[in-house]
């Protein structure tokens, strides 16, 4: 017999507010709960998924499910950015590096390919070299520029 699952309607998880029980059960016979977003819609959320403990590696559950598709495209954009400023970053100290042994003026493209992008400009150097260990500048879209045989003169 499963024991009675505690009351959890009044409670909040994150954008949710438990708001009533339901009748359906999961496999394992954990209770579903009705919940309501902070935006008005209504999500059964089963309870093993409704927990304060965002830490554990089980997922919870914390708005409707078109609320959570937009919590999740916002952390998607955040991890690029954090990887797109590495990677800047990074450019910069290879960069720095290769002064005095590169053409001045590679020195002075985009940093990246998104950093091309921002800019408006086709070419990009990060200092890093390309399958064939080219050191050259990139097109956006296109690789490396010697194995394109479009070398750039100095
Ligand atoms: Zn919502
Ligand atoms: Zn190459």
């Amino acid at each position: 017999m499963p024991s009675k699952p505690r009351n959890r309607v009044g409670e909040v998880y994150g954008q949710l507010l438990v708001v009533r029980a339901s009748e359906r059960r999961t496999k394992s016979g954990n209770a579903f709960w009705w919940c309501r977003c902070s935006c008005g819609r209504e999500r059964e959320v089963p309870s093993d998924k409704l927990s304060h403990n965002t830490a554990r590696k089980k997922p919870v559950v914390m708005a409707c499910l078109v609320c959570s598709r937009e919590l999740q495209v916002e952390a998607v954009c955040a991890k690029n950015d954090r990887e797109e400023r590495r990677r800047r970053l990074e450019s910069e100290r290879i960069r720095a590096e290769l002064k005095g042994t590169v053409p001045e003026r590679w020195l002075s493209l985009p940093l990246t390919d998104a950093h091309a992008r921002e800019r408006g400009e086709l070419l990009f150097f990060r200092g890093t070299r390309c399958l064939r260990n080219h050191l050259a500048p990139y097109r956006i879209n296109g690789g490396c520029l010697a194995c394109a045989g479009q070398m750039p003169s100095a």
